[in-house]
């Protein structure tokens, strides 16, 4: 893969951190347009456009996504990828926050793709991409919010597939097993040990390393490329070997 996305244009949702940055910055040096919409789109790299958007907001993902079009003149690639994360079991969750976090990591993806998909019909590259996880099926302790938002990730992803096969918009899921975002660094800070922390985390890998955030965009990029022409419905474990191992991030 080198200049695969030459002359096609790309939104990233939480594209300013993390997996989305490594997502932007990949297909970027592919030869995409890179729109970048997120709560926080600051000092995004040279070439990119950014959209404070907030995927809870319906309002603010319309608004960006239209200034998107207005920029590039159409869109061609959509990567739900903004997402965050939630401890505990349901006795620890009240529905406020059931509610909160179903809201950005579930219906943020149905928002943007909803506002999105009038433009992909007009593609002749169309596709979706989804930040899933493999807390979509390994059945986490302590995260039983964040796993069922997952869950619904992945079949929303098939049933996306076969609703937009005849529109020409192919839609599938990449999931992550830990990756070293700074999102579990913030996590990591939390520990007393931090540095423990993180090679304890490390140690329980299967290949004994975090994922990395590149190796993750280029599952995207594959998935997101005229390369899968062919694929739909579907999802890439990116996770050292976790799912095949039938083990848990834990
Ligand atoms: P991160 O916290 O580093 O980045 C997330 C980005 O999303 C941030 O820039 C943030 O501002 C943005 N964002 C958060 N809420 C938003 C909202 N409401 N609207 C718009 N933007 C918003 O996290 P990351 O580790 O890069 O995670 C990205 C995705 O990958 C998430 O969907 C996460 O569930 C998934 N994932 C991460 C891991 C991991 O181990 N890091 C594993 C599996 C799946």
């Amino acid at each position: 893969m080198s200049q695969e996305f030459s002359s096609l244009t790309a939104v990233v949702t939480g594209g300013a951190s993390g997996i989305g940055a490594a997502i932007a910055a990949m297909l970027q040096a592919m030869g995409a347009q890179v729109a970048v919409l997120d709560l926080n789109p600051t000092n995004l790299p040279k070439g990119q456009l950014g959209f404070v958007c907030d995927v809870a907001n319906d309002a603010s993902v319309k608004a960006a996504i239209e200034g998107t079009v207005a920029a590039f003149g159409g869109i061609d690639i959509v990567i739900n990828n903004a997402g965050i994360g939630s401890q505990g079991t349901v006795e620890d969750n009240d529905d406020a926050e059931w509610a909160r976090v179903w809201d950005i990591n579930v219906i943020g993806m149905v928002r943007v793709s909803r506002a999105a998909l009038p433009h992909l019909r007009k593609s002749s590259a169309a596709a979706i991409v989804n930040t899933c996880s493999i807390a979509a099926t390994a059945g986490l302790p302590q995260r039983a919010l964040y796993s069922a938002t997952k869950g619904a990730v992945l079949s929303l992803t098939q049933a996306m597939a076969a609703d937009h096969l005849r529109d020409g918009v192919r839609v599938n899921a990449v999931n992550p097993g830990t990756a070293d975002t700074p999102w579990i660094g913030r996590l990591m800070d939390q520990a007393d040990d931090p540095v423990a922390e993180r090679a304890a985390l490390n140690a329980r890998q299967p290949h004994g390393r975090l994922v990395t955030a590149e190796e993750v965009a280029g599952a995207v990029a594959y998935l997101a490329s005229p390369l899968a022409g062919s694929t739909t419905g579907t999802s890439i474990a990116v996770d050292g070997g976790m799912q095949a191992l039938r083990l848990r991030p834990v």
